[in-house]
């Protein structure tokens, strides 16, 4: 069989622990038998960071910008207790994804990966919900204030040209606190942009809410800048018959509750936060979530929301076989290859990447699976729970066949 060609690199981050060998197995098992793989390949791994002064970090986001797709590693993200661990650690390096992220700018869309196997503890949700959180400022970019006496807080803004203008917070009798917090029309500018645009690319609705009733000017702002936005990309959500849709946050969530899923909620940074984690666990687990990195300017990084699964890798290292579940890595691949075949115009990588995504749907409807999965699955369905590596070929044996 000839191997499926490719004219551009993908971008390659290499990462960490227990994802760092899933990573070499899914390259050596599912994507070089079948595709001649043409990648620049970038080590984030931790130490490879601290030998490069974490230049590694900077040039992968520098090529990830230059061609345009890229597929990531989990890295461990050093704290104080991977200083003791790692004690050639020369800083507490920043996080990747968060140096990645001030290079290329955009929003990251996290999406579940759905089976049958496996019910939505909200029972009418059929379809993945993808939630576009907003990276930037409000309370993650605050400052507070504490006082123990009365008084009077002001809010006061000096432009450059002198200009001021201040509004009294509040007056309060006793001890008091007080926070205060912005955003940019440019940050939101572009989270509503990456939002319409993954929509397009998904031809699904886009729901977008916040509080605007309440906070008229902050949040209303939100809310203007979205609509204008809209107008640029009205004409292609009618050709794909596909909506934009405001509404409140507390409306929101009673809809998506009552939903049968099948869209993109676009939410600002806090409701973002909260509500990732509240639909991931409702879909199920961490091990089935995706997220990718789209940027204002059409670019791309695909990965898997989940770590780097430590305490697996320290069992692994110890010559115990693991059950950890390469599923959302697994479709960071194949989304980075098909959308690498869609810019490219090779139709043949594009079906490599369905057909990767199909042998594994194929391989947990057989009942094969990680047992973090088979504690999941419906009364009645016959699961096996296997390693990961006999995972990982059966997943190959069925890929084979259909190609
Ligand atoms: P984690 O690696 O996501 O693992 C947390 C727990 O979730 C695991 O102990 C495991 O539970 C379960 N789990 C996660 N992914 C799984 C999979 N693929 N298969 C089976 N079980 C899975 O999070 P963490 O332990 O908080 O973080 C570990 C390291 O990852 C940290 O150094 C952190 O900095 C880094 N991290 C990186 C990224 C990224 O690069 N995007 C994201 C998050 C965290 P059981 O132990 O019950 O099996
Ligand atoms: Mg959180």
């Amino acid at each position: 069989m000839e191997k499926i060609r490719m004219q551009t690199p993908i971008v390659e981050m290499d990462g960490d622990e227990m994802t760092r060998v899933l990573w070499a197995w899914i390259k050596e098992k599912l994507i070089c038998p079948f595709v001649e793989l043409n990648s620049e390949y970038y080590d984030l791994g931790l130490l490879h960071r601290n030998a490069t002064q974490d230049q590694v970090t900077v040039d992968a986001a520098n090529a990830a910008r230059k061609y345009g797709v890229a597929v990531k590693c989990a890295t461990i993200t050093p704290n104080r207790k991977r200083m003791e661990e790692y004690p050639e650690l020369t800083q507490m390096w920043k996080s990747p994804n968060a140096t990645i992220r001030s290079i290329l700018g955009g929003t990251v869309f996290r999406t579940p990966i759905l089976i049958d196997a496996i019910r939505p503890v909200v029972s009418c949700w059929k379809k993945p919900i993808s939630i576009a959180r907003h990276a930037y400022g409000d309370i993650y970019k605050a400052v507070e204030l504490k006082t123990d006496e009365p008084g009077e807080c002001f809010l006061t803004f000096r432009g450059e040209s002198g200009a001021e203008q201040t509004v009294s917070v509040q007056k309060t009798s006793g001890p008091a606190v007080f926070l205060g917090q912005h955003n940019t029309d440019e940050s939101i500018r572009a989270f509503a942009d990456a939002c319409f645009a993954y929509a397009i690319s998904l031809k699904q609705d886009l729901w977008f809410s916040s509080k605007d009733t309440i906070s008229k000017v902050y949040d209303g702002r939100f809310r203007t800048i979205f609509e204008e936005e809209f107008e640029h990309y009205r004409a292609d959500f009618e050709r794909l018959g596909i909506r934009y849709f405001y509404t409140l946050i507390d409306d929101a969530v009673a809809r998506v509750i009552r939903s049968e899923g099948g869209f993109i909620w676009a939410c600002k940074n806090y409701d973002g936060d909260v509500m990732s984690d509240l639909v991931s666990t409702a879909f199920g687990s961490l091990a089935m979530m995706t997220s990718v990195l789209v940027t204002p300017d059409g670019k791309f990084e695909f990965e898997a929301a989940h770590g780097t699964v430590t305490n697996h890798y320290y069992r692994w290292r110890n010559g115990e076989q693991t059950g950890t579940n390469p599923v959302a890595t697994i479709f960071a691949w194949s989304g980075a290859l098909k959308k690498r075949g869609e810019l490219d115009g090779n139709a043949p990588l594009v079906r490599f990447g369905e057909s990767l995504e199909q042998a594994v749907f194929d391989t947990l409807a057989d009942g094969i699976m990680t047992p973090d999965l088979v504690r999941m699955t419906v009364p009645g369905f016959s699961a096996t729970p296997v390693c990961t590596e006999v995972f990982l070929d059966e997943i190959a044996k069925r890929l084979a066949k259909s190609i």
